[in-house]
């Protein structure tokens, strides 16, 4: 704590303590801190977001190992049937895409 810093209250509720034990550099350095973290959070929730949305899309995508058309298949099924040859495959990530 610097000579120039000022605590914060009067003290008197204390007993001449401060009520608030803050300087003000510790004030403006709390303000100047928030955003940045704010917009740390963002980023990583932003990012987060990507790669869970990117994963689920890969999941989606299958490409059939009979005639090697790409689809996506939204149901549950553990072996969705190709539209173009109907036949069963396996949900594994396409080898080129
Ligand atoms: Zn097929």
């Amino acid at each position: 704590m610097g000579r120039r810093d000022i605590l914060l209250g009067t003290g008197r509720e204390t007993g001449g303590a401060p009520l608030i034990p803050l300087t003000l550099s510790q004030i403006v350095a709390a303000y100047a801190a928030g955003p940045v973290v704010a917009l740390l959070l963002l980023s990583l929730g932003g990012a987060w977001s990507r790669a869970r949305r990117a994963s689920r899309a890969r999941r989606r995508r299958i490409q059939c190992a009979h005639c090697g058309t790409i689809y996506e298949n939204f149901s549950p099924e553990p072996l969705p049937r190709c539209p173009n040859c109907v036949q069963p495959n396996e949900r594994t990530a396409p080898s080129s895409v």
